[in-house]
């Protein structure tokens, strides 16, 4: 994960070190190049930017040009500011709610129905809940399979309604039985097309209005980098989502999806995808997500 970014940063901080002494100039090289290595692992533009004129203020405010140890300051200094630009804290998940209601939005292939599933595995052994899946992708048969499996792998039921085609009534449909049978959490995964389009937003909004979730999430492959980002974004104009799911960070060596998401779309990265398996979801850190950026 993020191998890439780290040997680059890695490499930018060397230009620091071992210096008789630090000038302006050093400092503005590693700089430079710290930038260029964000823009190589796929980092926004904008952010890229914003990041290192951060870096440079706190630089020179905390003068490293003085410190005995100038590369460890700076690596504090980065380390720092990419947790913060990540989001600075944890952000939890809304359980309140009897059931509470979990919605799944994303494009098809980004992971939606994997994540489901380890959503519920994680909320039901973590925080003691039980869940029930709906599974709202009515137009493809292996989508609803899916997730049975892998409801049957976990030990939680997914309800489905053999022919209905509306997945407003099949949401609703769920939450009642949800009710009916005792489960105190729901969570819908929803169809996903493989690029954005018109009915895919309405569906889903659609869904989003009838059942008023308490939290929608969004699932987004990080090795898409900037698409990433860029479907993120359109996303959250539709549908106002509260969280980001980052999946597959597991095979991603550049990290720019990581790093942009929080800034350009202001809202918190929740949960990352580490594998395949059902138990390889991990509450996003950014702190501890810079801290391995650093390496
Ligand atoms: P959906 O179409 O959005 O529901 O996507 P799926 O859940 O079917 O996932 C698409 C593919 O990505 C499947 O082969 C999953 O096993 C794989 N996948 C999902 N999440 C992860 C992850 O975090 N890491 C890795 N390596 N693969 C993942």
């Amino acid at each position: 994960m993020f191998e890439n970014l780290s040997e680059r940063l890695e490499r930018s901080f060397k230009i620091l070190k071992g210096q008789g002494s630090i000038t302006e100039i050093n400092v503005a090289e590693t700089l430079k190049d710290i930038r260029r290595a964000l823009l190589d692992a796929d980092v926004n533009f904008k952010t890229a930017k914003n990041f290192t004129e951060q870096v440079k203020e706190k630089a020179l405010g905390q003068d490293v040009l003085t410190a005995v140890k100038p590369q460890q300051m700076m690596v504090k200094i980065v380390h720092d500011e990419l947790a913060e630009l990540m989001g600075g804290s944890s952000t939890d998940i809304e359980l309140n709610g009897n059931p509470a209601v979990i919605l799944i939005s994303g494009l098809q292939g980004s992971g939606k129905t994997t994540f489901t599933g380890k959503l519920a595995n994680f909320i039901k052994s973590k925080r003691g809940k039980s869940p029930l899946l709906v599974a709202g992708d009515v137009y493809r048969p292996a989508a609803i399979n899916q997730l049975q499996v892998l409801g049957e792998q976990i030990g939680v039921p997914v309800y489905t309604e053999e022919g209905n085609t509306n997945p407003v009534k099949l949401a609703q449909d769920g939450i009642k039985e949800a009710k009916s049978k005792g489960h105190d959490l729901v969570i819908i995964d929803t169809a996903g097309r493989l690029a954005i389009d018109e009915e895919m937003m309405n569906e889903i909004s659609a869904i989003k209005k009838a059942v008023k979730p308490h939290e929608t999430l969004f699932v987004v492959d990080a090795m898409t980098g900037q698409d990433a980002v860029n479907t993120a974004k359109e996303f959250n104009q539709r549908l106002d989502y509260d969280g980001v799911v980052l999946t597959k960070l597991d095979g991603d060596t550049r990290g720019g999806a990581a790093i942009s998401i929080r800034s350009v779309v202001d809202k918190p990265i929740k949960f990352v995808g580490m594998g395949e398996k059902m138990d390889a979801l991990d509450v996003f850190h950014p702190s501890r997500m810079a801290d391995r950026i650093l390496g």
